[in-house]
């Protein structure tokens, strides 16, 4: 075994690494190397700047999906809103037609709300 193609360890060149670092891909032999639940570091410090790091990820993600839902909940609140002004416009727009004089009466402040 001549071991040309082994990769030695950033720390040992002449152990062969197990792995590389998550976080800087140095590689890294069993003697130095940081396995944590998350993978294989060569520092404590690589493995907490890959940590935060996925935590940040992860925190990022979360807010994001609670913008989205905050943004439909207002969508479909802006929509119920206008489906019922489009229903009394159109119920003001029959009344005016047929002279209902309580509906029309809705009609023009509809109208004056709306700035038609
Ligand atoms: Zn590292
Ligand atoms: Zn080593």
């Amino acid at each position: 075994m001549t071991g040309a193609k082994m990769i030695g360890c950033i720390n040992h060149p002449g152990m062969e690494a197990v792995g590389r670092c998550l976080q800087c891909s140095k590689p890294v032999c069993k003697q130095c190397g940081i396995v944590s639940v998350t993978g294989l570091y060569c520092s404590e410090v690589c493995r907490e700047k890959y940590e935060q790091y996925m935590h940040r990820a992860q925190a990022l993600e979360s807010e994001k999906g609670y913008k989205r839902g905050f943004f439909f909940g207002l969508k479909r609140a802006v929509g119920v809103v206008i489906t019922l002004a489009v229903i009394l416009f159109v119920l003001g727009c029959v009344a005016s037609l047929t002279y209902i004089p309580l509906l029309t009466d809705v009609t023009t402040r509809i109208r004056s709300l709306l700035g038609i």
